[in-house]
């Protein structure tokens, strides 16, 4: 059985040993106690080091087979191409430069680097999906991430999908119009309702406040389009959703936007379903995700 480590930094640095398909110890920074850290104003070298910091104390000397490590934005051969929610990643050559410090840490394993929605499609796949299928998954936090298993060429930035026409539509933290983001991420949302939160505009919802109620229903459709998108391009099937605002997500409101959205037959039947316990699976996928690329 594979002995692997798995690394994700979204909000949080997050860092777990990987034994087969299943997660042991994790550590994270900033530790629980520690105070809030928003990892958006934390410079690129500290993040190595914070990585590898947890790395070494999670691993004691014990023999490592691969490493595994999820980043939100772009990546690709191991440079972070882009990242709107982790700016001061853009252009670094993520892999080189872990690969380095985890060397002089004394662990010389391979080590993967993936975009962390893709590292949770994979998680998905390796825990419940069995890693034939086709898996795609939907992070809704600040950023929207979209993850596919298994892995891809393409871009797959997928929370940038353009999801409306209205030009006043740009609140998408990498300045794009009409996209995905721009409607259901938590920045986005901030920027719409200067004054609320986003919890406080989905319990207005509920209350029958007319603008959240509209809000909502543009929320959910949004998403839809997106899916549905995605449907057209590479198929129908099932798509997990994930993340902090999933508890916002209404099912029932969802699946019928999508059959609104989708109407030829063989592209039919596509379902959502939400999971919970994201990072963990996020870390499972990076660590199995390091195994399978050797
Ligand atoms: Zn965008």
């Amino acid at each position: 059985m594979g002995r692997s480590i798995g690394v994700l930094a979204t909000r949080y640095i997050w860092v777990g040993m990987v034994e087969g398909t299943s997660l042991g110890t994790v550590r994270m920074y900033p530790e629980p106690g520690q105070g809030e850290i928003d990892l958006r104003s934390v410079p690129a070298d500290e993040i190595i080091a914070k990585i590898l910091e947890q790395v070494d104390a999670l691993h004691a000397g014990e023999p490592v087979e691969s490493v595994g490590a999820g980043f939100p934005g772009i990546v690709r051969n191991g440079v972070v191409d882009d990242s709107p929610n982790l700016a001061q990643l853009k252009g670094l050559d993520i892999h080189g430069r872990l690969c380095a410090a985890l060397r002089a840490s004394g662990i010389d394993a391979p080590v993967t680097v993936l975009n962390d929605a893709d590292a949770l499609a994979a998680g998905i796949a390796a825990t419940r999906g069995g890693l034939e299928k086709l898996v795609r998954v939907w992070y809704l936090g600040d950023g929207i991430g979209f993850g596919r298993y298994p892995h891809n060429e393409g871009v797959g930035e997928g929370g940038h999908t353009v999801v409306t026409l209205d030009p006043k539509e740009r609140f998408c933290g990498c300045g794009g119009e009409g996209h995905l983001e721009g409607i259901m991420g938590n920045r986005a949302m901030r920027l719409r309702f200067l004054d609320m939160e986003p919890e406080e505009v989905f319990a207005a919802a509920h209350r029958g406040e007319a603008r959240a109620v509209d809000f909502v229903r543009l929320w959910h459709r949004a998403l839809a389009a997106a899916t549905a998108t995605n449907v057209h391009l590479d198929g129908p099937g099932r798509f997990y959703i994930a993340g902090p605002n999933c508890d916002f997500v209404d099912l029932g409101l969802l699946n019928r936007y999508l059959q609104d959205m989708v109407k030829m037959s063989p592209l039919q039947g596509s379902f959502f379903e939400v999971v919970s316990t994201s990072q963990d699976l996020a870390l499972i996928g990076a660590a199995v995700s390091s195994r399978v690329r050797q």
